[in-house]
């Protein structure tokens, strides 16, 4: 199948629909485009699990604060439709503001809790935004699996509750960060970075490797595990504004000041390096 771009929600709708009709299944991958090997791995791992795969393309309005950086958002559809086709994607969604929210638009969907903390507490209406589209374009898209990063692993348990919720029948899959060589999360917004910076900004990925290998070494306490993390980015950008350097049981965000045997942590770190905020996490088991 040739790659199909569908700009109209409309259109989309009836496109799914009929795929459906004949038999096929649907994989959909939502993303802000500008993509990267992190977008395109997702969109091979929905090649794997479904017949037809969508992937979207929509730098979404309502999830970016007033002073963040969604007209400076990159933007470069013609390559993002040859690495999408590249990946395998059958259909790209390309809707327009506009579309997605029409005049006279008045919906918004909210999760509590889970997104009390971290990006939620840091970016207020993030996530509203986030779980709003994303309500959307499992609506229109139709799919029987949906493919999240962990990159952003608070977004994959709000998106998590949102299905869940509200008996969306997608499921849901998140595939693990891809990275560059030296070890930086790949990110549409690592091309702000200056080359100094970018040369600074592995230093995050320093940090969560410090931070299991305290775990390995058997520490469990929190404030321990992040001050191993803190280190490394105060030590390496000292002109860093560190969010958050921190852990948490993975599944919940809770954060005891213990984390118990056999648990699931997640380390996460927000870090702005210049005026370029950069987000990355990792999972770790405290061992037995
Ligand atoms: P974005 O375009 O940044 O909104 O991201 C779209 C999807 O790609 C989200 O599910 C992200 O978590 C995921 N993603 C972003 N960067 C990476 C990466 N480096 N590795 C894997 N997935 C990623």
């Amino acid at each position: 199948m040739a790659l199909r771009q569908i700009s109209s929600a409309a259109e989309m709708q009836a496109a799914v629909m009929e795929l459906r009709r004949k038999g096929n299944t649907i994989a959909c991958v939502p993303t802000m485009g500008y993509l990267h090997d992190g977008h395109a791995s997702l969109m091979r791992h929905a090649k794997t699990s479904a017949d037809v795969v969508v992937a979207t393309i929509f730098v979404n309005p309502k999830q970016f604060g007033p002073n963040e950086d969604f007209t400076r958002y990159p933007r470069d559809l013609e390559r993002d439709l040859g690495i999408a086709e590249a990946a395998g994607v059958d259909i790209v969604f390309t809707p327009s503001p506009a579309d997605m929210y029409p005049p006279g638009y008045s919906t918004s969907v909210s999760i509590s809790g889970i997104t009390d903390t971290f990006e939620g507490a840091l970016r207020p209406g993030h996530f509203d935004g986030v779980a709003t589209v994303v309500a959307k374009l499992l609506l229109i898209t139709m799919p029987d699996v949906a493919v999240f990063g962990q990159k952003d692993w608070q977004q994959t348990l709000v998106i998590r509750r949102l299905v869940a919720d509200l008996n969306i029948f997608t499921e849901v899959v998140v595939v693990p960060t891809r990275r560059e060589p030296d070890g930086l999360a790949m990110s549409s917004r690592n091309v702000y970075l200056s080359p100094e910076q970018r040369a600074l900004a592995t230093s995050l990925w320093k940090a969560l490797q410090a931070g299991e290998q305290a775990i390995a070494g058997g520490e469990c306490r929190r404030a321990a595990i992040e001050l191993a993390m803190q280190e490394v980015i105060r030590s390496n950008i000292p002109d860093a504004v560190v969010d958050y350097a921190s852990a948490a049981e993975a599944d919940t965000l809770h954060q005891p000041e213990e984390f118990a045997v056999g648990h699931t942590v997640v380390l996460l770190l927000a870090v702005r390096v210049g005026a370029t905020r950069l987000i990355d996490n990792a999972l770790v088991q405290i061992p037995q």
